[in-house]
């Protein structure tokens, strides 16, 4: 087994020890993909200790992506809220990664078996740094674009976080490193621009952000969400509209965001340096007010920090 990252895992509405929390081989989500899972981040913030960040909107996306799959989550989008807090407090995290995950545990072999059951749900807590790496955060990753295309519309549904979608982001994050990228860009079914193998993007040239829109086979990401609006607070334009490949070749600058990548400049595409080949001046902004979230320089005024601890 990998290195135990924490103590505790809340487990089908137990709390039990970490290596406790196994399933069967013949667990239905192993054999066809078929789970739903969040990743969510909570930090250490100065005026109300550890806060989980959105935590409403991912759980919500949760029983989203349940939705699309006509997945049955035996427990409420209340009660998954209140178990994501209790086991980070259980495990008594000042920062974390939290990981909830809906899947079909041994129901039986076959396509047609999970119609009507209720899924097995697990949610992980622990500490996790950078995704890309500290210093990609500082002067931005090496990213190339993928020979693989991410997903056709009307195949699997892209805005569903299910297990399954990963393999494509593993064939294209597996590539990337093969060829010595830090990160994968993965283009859509018609050619344009479509996301990271884990990560959104936005490409920015005179002071104009563009990002991918919804129909480029994108999961749209809630940090993507977040850096629209706090874009738009810093008074950009930001649009939705599709990316041809060579804008990203000729941007000012680019960055890529997720919960795990948070929010990480683009130094070069496919070789080509972007911009000045750094972390450009947009992308430092928004790197500050994203993180000023955080740190207490940002007002959270749209209410996404949920306190974790009670402060007294
Ligand atoms: N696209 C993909 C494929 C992802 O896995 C993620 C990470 N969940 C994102 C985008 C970003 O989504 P979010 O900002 O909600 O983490």
């Amino acid at each position: 087994m990998a290195k135990k990252p924490a103590e505790l895992i809340w487990f089908n509405g137990e709390i039990i020890p970490w290596e406790k929390a196994t399933v069967h081989v013949m667990t239905h989500a192993i054999h066809y993909g078929s789970s739903v899972f969040e990743g969510i981040r909570a930090y250490n913030t100065p005026d109300q200790g550890t806060c989980v960040f959105r935590l409403q909107e991912h759980n919500r996306r949760l029983f989203d992506s349940a939705k699309i799959y006509r997945m049955t989550i035996p427990y409420t989008l209340d009660q998954i809220n209140q178990a994501t807090m209790d086991i980070i407090r259980a495990n008594n995290l000042k920062s974390a990664y939290i990981r909830p995950i809906a899947y079909y545990g041994d129901i039986g072999m076959g396509l047609q078996v999970p119609f009507g059951q209720e899924t097995e749900v697990s949610i992980a807590a622990f500490e996790w740094g950078a995704y890309l790496g500290e210093e990609a955060l500082k002067n931005g990753v090496d990213a190339g674009i993928s020979s693989w295309n991410r997903l056709a519309a009307n195949t699997m549904p892209t805005g569903a976080k299910a297990g399954g979608n990963y393999l494509s982001s593993q064939l294209i994050s597996m590539e990337a490193r093969r060829h010595g990228y830090g990160e994968g860009i993965a283009l859509d079914r018609n050619g344009y621009v479509s996301e990271g193998a884990g990560e959104n993007i936005f490409v920015i040239r005179n002071n104009v952000v563009t990002t991918t829109p919804k129909t480029a086979a994108i999961l749209p990401g809630i940090t993507r969400d977040t850096v629209i609006t706090l874009l738009k607070e810093m008074g950009y334009e930001v649009r939705e509209e599709n990316i041809p490949r060579e804008s990203m070749y000729v941007a000012d600058e680019i960055l890529m965001c997720g919960t795990a990548a948070e929010v990480t400049p683009v130094r070069s595409v496919d070789g080509i340096q972007v911009g000045n080949g750094g972390r450009g001046p947009i992308t430092a902004q928004v790197q500050d007010m994203f993180f000023g979230l955080f740190n207490g320089k940002t007002p959270d005024k749209w209410g996404w920090l949920t306190p974790v601890y009670d402060k007294s």
